[in-house]
Formats: structure tokens, sequence, C-alpha cells
């Protein structure tokens, strides 16, 4: 089986280079070509476009930025659906809206195409270590033929639904992350002027009540004054806008989320839209 990736950014680079490991033959395809270099220094192989990625592979995964980059690569004129053959089967894992995961699953059918949504959690970290979680829209029989592959790099795949409800449970774990993120940086802020040992905070704190995968990753980060992505602010702003239109049109209030989405927005404004999402405590720490 030829398995191809499309977005070999943060998350996919150690993504594509878990399923190189496990042995399958990989072709690759990056906005960025250089970004390819490190995998087809290991055995990928590169492809033009994402039409070629389709010609070549049998299941492609693809993890891009935003809606807009999924649908140049799935729908633009040398995007995956116009090199793509009968019994395919594509895995878009960018975080996304569940519309526009029903709207390429439905395209897909017309082509007998199986199209699935499966966006990860686990950061920068859990990629590397090829333990993220996956959140799948599906039809069971279009995961079960890619499952061995995406757990290459997961740790747990959990099947939500039909199309789109991986990117529902997405917006569901975005959510959570909003308040750790937010009770990370007001935990921090604190603690800073309360002059407490800041590693001792984040060693003890993290072993109780208050544990959580936010303080895990990024509290370590904040004290080195680490503001590398991880996860990047600007895509933190796309998912949270997402929640917050989700709940919309569902006539749901979501005001902890909200307030995430106000003071990230304002974060991005003063530049750190490519910083990581742990350098909201310069909210506080205006000297960084
Ligand atoms: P990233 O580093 O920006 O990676 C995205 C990659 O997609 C980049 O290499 C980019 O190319 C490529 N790309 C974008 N549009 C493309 C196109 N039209 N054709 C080909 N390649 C294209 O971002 P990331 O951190 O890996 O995140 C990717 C997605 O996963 C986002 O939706 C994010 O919200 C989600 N996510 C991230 C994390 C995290 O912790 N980082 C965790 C869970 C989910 P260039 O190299 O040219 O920029």
């Amino acid at each position: 089986m030829k398995v191809g990736f499309i977005g070999l950014g943060v998350m996919g680079q150690s993504m594509a280079g878990h399923i190189l490991e496990a042995g399958y033959d990989l072709v690759v395809y990056n906005r960025t070509k250089s970004k390819a270099n490190d995998l087809v220094d290991r055995g990928a192989e590169w492809a033009n476009s994402p039409k070629q990625v389709a010609e070549l592979a049998d299941i492609v995964i693809t993890i891009v930025g935003y809606p807009k980059d999924i649908e140049e690569v799935y729908l633009g004129e040398e995007g995956l659906f116009s090199g793509a053959k009968a019994g395919n089967i594509f895995i878009d894992m960018t975080t996304s809206t569940p519309s526009l995961a029903i709207e390429l699953a439905e395209k897909g059918k017309e082509l007998n195409v199986g199209v699935i949504d499966a966006p990860v959690t686990g950061g920068d970290i859990g990629a590397k270590e090829g333990r993220l979680a996956v959140l799948v829209g599906a039809e069971a029989d279009d995961l079960e033929k890619v499952a061995p592959v995406i757990e290459t790099f997961a740790a747990k795949v959990a099947h939500f639904g039909s199309h789109g409800a991986g990117q529902h449970a997405k917006v569901v774990n975005q959510i959570m992350v909003a308040g750790t993120m937010l009770g990370l940086a007001e935990m921090m802020a604190y603690a800073k002027q309360a002059d407490l040992n800041l590693d001792e905070v984040v060693a003890t704190i993290g072993s109780g009540a208050a544990s959580n995968r936010s303080l895990e990753n990024y509290g370590p980060r904040v004290i080195k004054d680490d503001y590398s992505p991880g996860f990047f602010v600007k895509h933190f702003v796309k998912d949270l806008k997402i929640a917050l239109d989700e709940a919309e049109q569902a006539s749901l209030e979501l005001p902890m989320t909200e307030l995430a989405y106000k003071l990230y927005s304002q974060l991005a404004e003063q530049g750190h839209e490519n910083d990581g999402t742990q350098a909201i405590v310069k909210l506080w720490w205006d000297d960084n």
C-alpha cells in the first residue's frame, strides 16, 4: 500500500516520519518544497502536486493550515480530486469545519473515493512521540482500511460518527483547551507576582488536582521564555472562531470560549500570531 502525505509542517513532518519508519511507501507534497527534504532523504518520494499524490498513492493524509488550504488541496485545479482513482481514501487531519468535511465526503462519493475527517490532538510533542489522539468522522469500512496507517502515529483512534463528527469532536477538544490555556496564563501571572518558584509551581500543580496537558506541555516552555510553536496562536484563533460559529448555529453560549477568542485575537493583533499558544502569558508579562 502506498501512502500519500500533504502538509509537512510542525505536525505533518513528524506524522509522515512515523509512517515511513513503519515501512510504508510514502509520497509527499508540501507548499514549501524544502520541508520535504528530510523525508525524501529518508526514502520518501516527492510529488509535484496534490493531483500527482492522488495518482501515485492508495490513501492520502492531509494536514494543512486552514479550511481555505484544504479547499485548494482537495478541490483546486491540481487538487487531490483531480487525480483521484476509485477506491482511494483521503483523510483530512487539519482542524477545520464540520461543514467542509461533509462537502468533501459528498464530492468523494461521486468519484467512489472515501473521505474521512480525522483531526488530531496531542500537540507537537504527541506528534513527535507518535501518541496523538485521532478524532474520526467516517464510514466504518473506510476507517477500518486506513486504521493501521493512522496507528503508526496515534495512541488512540476514536470513531465519533459519520462525516463531520470528527471535526465536532475537535471543537469540543478546543473548548477544553481554551479553558486550560487561560488557566495556565492566569496561574503563571499570579504565581510570578507572588514571588513563588515557578519551576516548583509547575511541578507541584502538575501532579495535583489541577494537572492538565496545557500545563504539562507549555508550563516549562513559559518558564524558559520559549514561545516557539508548538501550536500556533493563529491556528488557535481559527479553531476558537470555528467553535463559536458552530455554537452560534446551535444557539449555544460559550462565554469562556468567547473570552479565549478575544484574548488570543488580541495577542495575534499584537504581532504574536506565529508564536506558540503559551505566548498568552505575554498579555500579562508585557516585558517579554
Ligand atoms: P504548520 O506548521 O503551519 O503546517 C501546515 C503545513 O501545511 C505547512 O507546511 C504548509 O506549507 C502546508 N500547506 C498549507 N497549505 C498548503 C497547500 N495549499 N498545499 C500544500 N501544503 C500546504 O501547522 P501545524 O502546526 O502542523 O498544524 C496543521 C494543522 O493541524 C492546523 O489546522 C492546526 O490547527 C492543526 N493542529 C495543530 C496542532 C499543533 O500542536 N501544532 C495540534 C493539533 C492540530 P508551508 O510549509 O508552505 O507553510
